[in-house]
């Protein structure tokens, strides 16, 4: 390692207790989608504590939070996004609480802004920290690169919790894009001895999933369609007025998911003109599938195995789930690697026991292991013009052409 990674290491080490303590406050202070205002503002107020410039509430995001520092004019600029929602139902003792562990993640993002941004004036580029809210359902970050909170912005990184050890800890595993639908139907009411007076909406929402099963044989293998019925009426001898089902659809794309919430809304229209009952349908932002960057987490890797992390490259056979920093690689190349907070494979996230493990010495030390890590490739993508241009080649052949 050259001197600027060691110089990294030991600035992460002199802020150690400030991390730690930043991730345990936010710990105690679960905030779930777009409630994090105590998060925002204790990251905020750490990065003013260190003199750098903040603004709160930044991109049109009353819970997102912007710092920024700039080295010599020209060069790139490098972001670390700092997610801090938590969970409705995971807190240790009821409640909202982290079971996802972003508490750790806003640690390690803002230990390798501060970590970088330390060494930022020896070099042409610049770093910023950004807090990204709401990626447990809200689509914070589709929000962000709606109002332009990425316009200027040339690579972005973080790091997810994982769970069960050396196998946990991944590099370059993907995503894939998913969305909520909402059809609703809307009938008449009527004695339920005499349906002939009403016009029945929850037959709206069966024929709408018979529909959908009917397709299912014609759909691509990652193609995923899961409903819920959120309303099918309030009394059995009253025909439903109103119903409400709602669907997660996943597929491989984000151009595919248009696809199947097009084929969904075709299955509502002819439920409708079936059964009479009216019908709105409400697609919610899409998370899109996620490109990691394969150049940037090899060097995530390299920098996790020089401090005694050894990473892993995923099974392709694994089944992803989805999050909003596919959106965002769409646009940049990003790297969202995931290291292992406990041995424990019985945690798991989403789950009190990965709560109760986000605030323990290991998940802290990993944090900010991590915080090393990101900082080390942000230098890299800094002052490393080759190895900017291979980032940035991966990143344009692996963009499919439907995006550009
Ligand atoms: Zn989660
Ligand atoms: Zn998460």
């Amino acid at each position: 390692m050259d001197t600027n990674i060691q110089d990294i290491l030991s600035y992460i080490d002199s802020v150690k207790d400030e991390i730690d303590k930043l991730a345990l406050d936010i710990h105690a202070h679960p905030e779930i989608c777009f409630e994090e205002y105590t998060a925002m503002n204790l990251v905020a107020d750490l990065c003013e504590k260190h003199g750098y410039k903040v603004q709160r509430g930044y991109a049109g995001l009353e819970t997102s939070m912007r710092a920024d520092a700039e080295g010599q004019p020209g060069g790139p600029r490098v972001a670390f996004l700092a997610e801090y929602d938590a969970l409705p139902g995971c807190g240790e003792e009821g409640g909202p609480g982290h079971g996802c562990g972003h508490n750790l993640i806003t640690a390690c993002s803002t230990a390798a802004f501060l970590a970088l941004a330390s060494v930022i004036k020896d070099y042409k580029g610049s770093v910023c920290l950004i807090g990204t809210p709401a990626e447990e359902g809200g689509g914070g970050k589709i929000k962000l690169l709606e109002n332009g909170g990425f316009k200027d912005v040339d690579y972005a990184m973080m790091m997810h919790p994982s769970s069960g050890g050396v196998k946990a800890n991944l590099v370059g595993r993907g995503g894939r894009a998913s969305c909520d639908v909402t059809v609703k139907f809307f009938g008449k009411a009527a004695h339920s001895s005499r349906p002939v007076n009403g016009i029945n909406a929850l037959n709206g929402v069966i024929s709408l999933f018979n529909h959908i099963d009917m397709l299912r044989p014609t759909f691509d293998p990652q193609d995923n369609i899961n409903g819920i019925i959120r309303h099918g009426g309030v009394a059995s001898n009253i025909i439903p007025e109103y119903a409400e089902a709602e669907f997660c659809v996943r597929a491989d794309t984000m151009h595919r998911i248009e696809e199947l919430n097009a084929i969904i809304e075709k299955c509502a229209k002819v439920s409708s003109q079936l059964t009479g009952a009216r019908y709105e349908i409400e697609c919610g932002d899409i998370s899109a599938e996620r490109y990691p960057n394969r150049p940037m987490n090899q060097a995530f890797k390299d920098a996790m195995e020089a401090q005694g992390v050894e990473m892993c490259w995923p099974d392709p056979k694994m089944q992803y789930g989805s999050s909003d920093i596919g959106n965002v690689s769409i646009v940049m190349p990003i790297i969202h690697d995931y290291l292992s907070i406990t041995d424990d494979k019985s945690v798991q996230a989403h789950n009190r026991s990965f709560t109760a493990a986000a605030r323990q010495p290991q998940a802290l030390e990993m944090a900010r292991k991590g915080a090393a890590g990101l900082a080390c490739v942000g230098l890299k993508l800094i002052a490393d013009e080759a190895f900017r241009a291979e980032t940035d080649g991966y990143h344009k052949n692996q963009i499919p052409d439907f995006y550009k």
